[in-house]
């Protein structure tokens, strides 16, 4: 079974066979259907979905040039704005929060004839690599439901998994779409940071956020970057960058990059195995695989366990019950600690104060300072690879996807899933994820990283893959 493209979508709509409409009530129609069973959706918007659509049918009809997203459905993550519709990154303290003005790269999409379906569950403001701590629901992999579906976008990652949606956007601080994208067995990108506007978006790292694309192949994911990038007048960090095309999708010539310190003792064998496979597919069309050392990978993670806390913390501070959230009765102070004390669940308090204690006077040097010298280090040996190949490859997670709960009491094993994923975000390059079989009958994901604003690359070889194997055309039974 092949889901269809974005593209095979587009011209359905264009052609007449399919109205918008059609689509958009058959689309509501499963995700009623199915969705019960996996979770990835919190909330389907059908009146302005419908509405949308009806808009895309009256262009069809007067015979207007269309949109390049005329009618494709998108869902969005809960940590992105939509106005008039609820926004709450999965948080109690944000769950009666309505978006007052509409994110960019939402804007972005509907300018563009996209139809926002929903939006999907995910981790409390991101934090997390199992959907878990969602203060929602549970999202359950749609290859295995009791499995969970990776973080901390797992909603975005399973909707696109199951069929629901061609695209859904998620946002990526330290692997949060290329990970559920390997759980999931689909197309994770993070663009370069700056490709894509934050503008909108709930913040939880604002060094390390970026928004991403779940879709069924990397031409997909160009098409929506090449929709949704480019620099934003709202966020200053956006950079004038017009995406390129992806173009050709073939490993000759290509340099690949095989970092040996990604293939650390304690990952999975089978999913080793995998990587080394795709690795000889790779090899086999040509292209030129180099031995690397990156010698500062094991530092990446706890750099970044520094770093992110730190800076949630910081962007956390905004939810005290008055500028944001559900106010709690009692004094000025009784309130902030009332509202805080039961707005936000475990994982985000131990950030909150990891994060505050990082930034504390004292400990600033020690902690924070040395994280971000470290950061600039871990950044220069990327520039520095990158001098040697193209891309370079790497499994996306140590592991597939594990059972609903099990590292719920055990935060570090949670944080060690990240451990492929989180350099890419430390560093600001590219990185993508995509299907190169399976493991213990789960996806297992393959990971491209290309440099600081050459996305492309990072897209065009993930392309050439897709194009010899057929792992991205294996879809679960649900
Ligand atoms: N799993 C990582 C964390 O918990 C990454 C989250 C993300 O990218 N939003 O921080």
């Amino acid at each position: 079974m092949t889901f269809p493209t974005i593209n095979a979508i587009i011209d359905e709509i264009k052609s007449g066979r399919t109205s918008a409409t059609q689509l958009v009530e058959s689309t509501l129609a499963d995700i009623k259907a199915r969705d019960g069973a996996i979770g990835a959706f919190l909330e389907t918007f059908d009146a302005d979905a419908l509405a949308q659509a009806a808009a895309i049918d009256a262009l069809v009809k007067s015979g207007a040039e269309l949109p390049p997203l005329a009618g494709v459905p998108v869902a969005i993550k809960d940590n992105m704005l939509f106005a008039g519709h609820k926004a709450t990154a999965c948080s109690s303290i944000l769950v009666e929060h309505t978006a007052a003005y509409t994110s960019t790269v939402v804007e972005r999409l509907i300018g563009a004839g996209a139809i926002i379906i929903g939006r999907t569950n995910m981790d409390e403001f991101a934090m997390g690599s199992s959907t878990e701590t969602s203060a929602c629901q549970k999202t359950y992999n749609p290859w295995d439901v009791t499995k969970i579906p990776g973080g901390s976008s797992g909603g975005g990652a399973a909707a696109v998994a199951a069929g629901f949606v061609p695209v859904a956007l998620g946002s990526d601080t330290g692997g949060s779409v290329r990970q559920p994208a390997a759980m999931c067995g689909v197309v994770g990108m993070k663009p370069s940071y700056g490709r894509v506007s934050r503008y909108g978006i709930i913040a939880l790292g604002s060094s390390l956020d970026q928004v991403g694309t779940f879709t069924h192949s990397a031409e997909d994911a160009a098409l929506v970057l090449s929709i949704i990038g480019g620099r934003d007048e709202h966020d200053a960090t956006s950079v004038d960058r017009l995406w390129g095309q992806v173009c050709p999708p073939s490993f000759s010539g290509l340099r690949v990059g095989v970092p040996k310190e990604y293939f650390v003792d304690g990952m999975d064998d089978e999913v080793r195995n995998r990587i080394n496979e795709a690795i000889e597919v790779m090899k086999q069309a040509g292209a030129e695989i180099v031995d690397l050392s990156l010698p500062l990978t094991p530092y990446a993670l706890p750099t970044y366990y520094i770093i992110q806390p730190a800076e949630a913390s910081s962007n956390l501070g905004r939810y005290d019950g008055m500028r944001y959230g559900t106010r709690a009765p009692g004094s000025l102070e009784a309130s902030y600690v009332n509202a805080r004390g039961t707005g936000f669940g475990p994982e985000v308090k131990r950030r909150i104060m990891l994060g505050t204690f990082i930034l504390s006077a004292g400990y600033y040097d020690s902690y924070y300072k040395k994280a971000l010298a470290v950061r600039t280090a871990i950044r220069a040996e990327f520039d520095d690879a990158f001098k040697r190949v193209d891309v370079i490859v790497s499994p996306t997670a140590p592991g597939v996807a594990w059972n609903i709960g099990e590292k719920m009491d055990d935060p570090v094993a949670m944080y060690l899933a990240d451990v492929f994923t989180v350099a890419a975000n430390i560093a600001g390059i590219a990185g993508i994820s995509v299907p190169c079989g399976l493991a213990h009958n789960l996806p297992v994901g393959l990971q491209f990283l290309a440099g600081s604003m050459q996305d492309e690359k990072a897209l065009q070889a993930a392309a050439a893959y897709q194009n010899i194997t057929k792992w991205h055309d294996q879809h679960p039974l649900v």
